[in-house]
C-alpha cells in the first residue's frame, strides 16, 4: 500500500499529468526552477508513446519539404544539447539514404536538402554530410540492391535506444530537485470553481484507492497526457457533473509500427533511411541492441491508445519493404522477433494525410476554454522534450505573474552522465571485474551511466545479484532489484519493458521470467502469489502489444494464446500508408 496522505495536505505550484518524456522534463525543469512539483501518470513513467517512437534524436530531414526550418534548427540544436547532457544516452547515428532513379527525390533534390540541413546545424559537434557516389556505395554496403541505384547520402543524426531510461532520469533528476513523482496513479476528474481548476482526484491504480490535491491560487495545472490530451480535458467537473475542458478536438494520433530482427546479411552497422518502393513512404533500419529495428507505419488511428499493436498487415509491409532494399536479408515472419507500436500525439486536422500533419508542438492554453490555470501540450518529439520543458515552465511563471529564474536544464546534464573526465568506468572495472565481464560492466554503464555504483554496490551485500538474468544476455540479477528499490519500478512489464530491454530481447521476456520471479522474491519481499500474478499480467501486456498475432500461439502456447483477446484485429487499419 502506498501512502498517498501528504499529498492532500502540500500545495503545488506545478502539477503535471502525464510522466511521458515531456511530462518528465516539464516536472524536471520546474522543480530546478524552485517550483513545488508534483508529476503523475497512470501507468509507468515513459509507458506512453515514448516507449514505443523509432528512438531517434534527429533534425527532422523530412520536415524540410513542409519548409517547417524553425522545427528542424531547433531539433538540431536540442539534438546538440542532448549529447552534452545525457551522453550515456544519446549517441550520434550516421544514417545513409540510398538514392534511387524511381525514388520520388533525386539525386540532387537529396543532395540540396542535405547542405540546407548541414546550415541549420552550423554550430553542431557531428560531422557534415557527404555524398556517395554509385560506386562507393556499392563498395561501401554490398547488399543493398543495385537496380536503379544512383548513389546515396550520408548524414548524421543521434539514437536514444533506450529512450524509456532517458525519461526515467528526468523523472529521478525532477526527484532530486524537490518533486514528487507518482507512477500508477490516474487523474479522473478536474473539478472547477469559477475559470480555475481547484481539485484533481486520482486513482492508485493498484489499491484503486483515491486522493485529492488541492491546488493553491497560483498553482498550475500541464496536461502532457501525449495522444490522452483529449481524454484528460473530458474529466473536468463542474458542480460535480462532468463537463470538458473545451469542446474542440486537439489530437489526432497517428499510429506508427516497428519490427524488431536479429541482423540480417549485409545488414547496415549504422542506420539506413530508405524510401519504401510501394508508397515513397520514406522509413528507417535502425541498429538496437544488436539487432535491427524497422519502422515506421504512419495511420490514422482511433482505437483504444492502452492496447495499441502492429496488424499482420503492416509487419508484412515491413518486412517486404526492407527485402526489396537489402535482397540478401531475406526476411520473413519468422524473422520477427518482437514489434511495438505507439499513437503519435499530433494535432487534429480533418483533411490531412498523416505524413503531412506538422510535428511541430503547441501549447494550448485552455484560457480559451474558460480554464485560466490549465495549458496542455499538442505534439511535442521526443527530441525536443527538454525544450518543451523549458517553453512549459516559461508559461508557468507568467500565469503566475512572476519573474522565472532562469532555465537550468540547457546545461545541468542529467544525474547519469558521464563527463568527459570521469575516472569511473576505469574504477568500476578495477572492482568489479572478477565478478562481471566487460560486457556485462559496458552494458550497465550505458544504460545507468555514473549512478552504475549504486546498483554495483547491491552486489557487495548480496554476491548472488551478479550472476546473468538469461543466458547470452548482459543484464544482471542485481538490475531486478535496483528497478524495485530506486527506479520505483511496480510491475515485471517495467522491469522487463522499460528499466531493462528483456522485452525486446529475451524471446518477448518471457526466458528471463523464471530468475526475475526468483530474484524478486529473495530480495524484494514478493510473494510467489505476487509473481504469479505479475507473470500472468505480464503475459497480457506483451500479447497485447509486442507478440504478432500470428505468432500468439508458438510464443505464448496454444491456451494461454486464446485466452489473449487479439486487439490487432479490432483495429481500423483500411490502408498501410496514407501519404
Ligand atoms: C511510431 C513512432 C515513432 C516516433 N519516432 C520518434 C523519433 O524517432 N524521434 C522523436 O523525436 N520522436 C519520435 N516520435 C514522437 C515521440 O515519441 C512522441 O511525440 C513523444 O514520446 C510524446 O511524449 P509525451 O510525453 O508527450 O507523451 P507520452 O509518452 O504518450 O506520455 C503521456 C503519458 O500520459 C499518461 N496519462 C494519460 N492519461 C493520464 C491520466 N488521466 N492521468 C495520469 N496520466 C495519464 C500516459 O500513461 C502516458 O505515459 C515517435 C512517435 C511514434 C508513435
Amino acid at each position: 500500500m502506498r501512502d498517498f496522505s501528504s499529498i492532500d495536505a502540500t500545495a503545488y505550484d506545478l502539477i503535471v499529468i502525464g510522466g511521458g518524456i515531456n511530462g518528465a522534463a516539464t516536472a524536471r525543469d520546474g522543480a530546478l526552477r524552485g517550483l513545488k512539483t508534483i508529476l503523475i501518470d497512470k501507468g509507468d513513467f515513459a509507458s506512453g508513446t515514448t516507449s514505443w517512437s523509432s528512438r531517434l534524436v534527429h533534425g527532422g530531414l523530412r520536415y524540410l519539404e513542409y519548409f517547417e526550418f524553425h522545427l528542424v534548427r531547433e531539433s538540431l540544436a536540442e539534438r546538440e544539447i542532448l549529447l552534452k547532457s545525457a551522453p550515456h544516452l544519446v549517441h550520434p547515428l550516421q544514417l545513409t539514404i540510398p538514392i534511387y532513379a524511381k525514388g520520388s527525390r533525386s539525386y540532387w533534390e537529396i543532395w540540396a536538402g542535405m547542405i540546407l540541413y548541414d546550415i541549420l546545424s552550423f554550430d553542431k559537434t557531428l560531422l557534415n554530410h557527404r555524398m556517395l557516389p554509385k560506386a562507393k556505395l556499392k563498395q561501401l554496403f554490398r547488399e543493398v540492391n543495385p537496380a536503379g541505384v544512383q548513389g546515396a547520402a550520408q548524414y548524421f543524426d543521434a539514437q536514444a535506444e533506450y529512450a524509456e531510461r532517458l525519461c526515467l532520469e528526468n523523472v529521478l533528476s525532477a526527484q532530486a530537485a524537490g518533486a514528487t513523482a507518482l507512477n500508477y496513479v490516474k487523474v479522473t476528474a478536474l473539478e472547477r470553481e469559477g475559470d480555475r481548476i481547484t481539485t484533481l482526484t486520482c486513482k492508485d491504480e493498484f489499491s484503486e484507492a483515491t486522493f485529492t490535491i488541492q491546488t493553491s491560487d497560483k498553482a498550475v495545472i500541464v496536461n502532457t497526457s501525449g495522444p490522452w490530451v483529449d481524454r484528460v480535458c473530458r474529466q473536468g467537473e463542474r458542480d460535480h457533473q462532468p463537463a470538458p475542458i473545451g469542446t474542440k478536438r486537439k489530437i489526432g494520433g497517428t499510429k506508427g509500427s516497428h519490427i524488431l530482427v536479429d541482423t540480417f546479411p549485409g545488414a547496415p552497422e549504422a542506420a539506413f533511411y530508405v524510401e519504401a518502393l510501394t508508397d515513397n513512404r520514406p522509413f528507417f533500419i535502425l541498429p538496437f541492441l544488436g539487432q535491427c529495428l524497422i519502422g515506421t507505419t504512419d495511420l490514422r488511428f482511433e482505437g483504444d491508445l492502452d492496447r495499441v499493436k502492429a496488424s499482420d498487415d503492416e509487419i508484412d509491409y515491413l518486412i517486404t519493404e526492407t527485402n526489396k532494399v537489402f535482397p540478401a536479408a531475406r526476411l520473413s515472419r519468422e524473422s520477427v522477433k518482437c514489434t511495438y507500436s505507439g499513437v503519435r500525439p499530433l494535432p487534429y486536422t480533418e483533411s490531412k494525410n498523416p505524413g503531412a500533419v506538422s510535428r511541430n508542438h503547441v501549447l494550448y492554453d485552455h484560457g480559451k476554454d474558460g480554464v485560466v490555470n490549465m495549458v496542455s501540450l499538442i505534439g511535442g518529439k521526443l527530441t525536443t522534450h527538454r525544450r518543451v520543458g523549458e517553453e512549459m515552465v516559461d508559461w508557468v511563471y507568467k500565469r503566475r505573474q512572476q519573474p522565472s529564474p532562469p532555465c537550468q536544464t540547457r546545461v545541468q546534464p542529467l544525474p547519469g552522465a558521464i563527463l568527459p573526465t570521469d575516472q569511473r568506468i576505469a574504477e568500476a572495472t578495477a572492482a568489479y571485474g572478477d565478478r562481471l565481464s566487460n560486457p556485462t560492466l559496458d552494458h550497465l554503464f550505458t544504460l545507468y551511466g555514473a549512478r552504475v555504483f549504486n546498483l554495483l554496490r547491491l552486489i557487495d551485500a548480496a554476491p548472488d545479484l551478479a550472476e546473468p538474468l538469461v543466458p547470452g544476455l548482459p543484464d544482471i540479477k542485481a538490475q531486478v532489484v535496483y528497478a524495485v528499490r530506486a527506479e520505483m519500478a511496480y510491475t515485471i512489464g517495467d522491469i522487463c519493458r522499460r528499466r531493462t530491454m528483456l522485452s525486446l530481447q529475451a524471446n518477448y521476456g518471457l526466458d528471463a521470467l523464471e530468475t526475475i520471479s526468483q530474484t524478486l522474491q529473495a530480495h524484494c519481499g514478493w510473494s510467489a502469489t505476487d509473481c504469479e500474478k505479475a507473470i500472468a499480467n505480464y503475459k497480457t501486456l506483451m500479447a497485447e502489444n509486442c507478440i504478432p498475432d500470428y505468432a500468439m500461439a508458438e510464443v505464448l502456447g496454444d491456451d494461454e494464446a486464446r485466452s489473449q483477446r487479439s486487439f490487432a484485429a479490432d483495429e481500423a487499419t483500411p490502408q498501410l500508408a496514407v501519404g
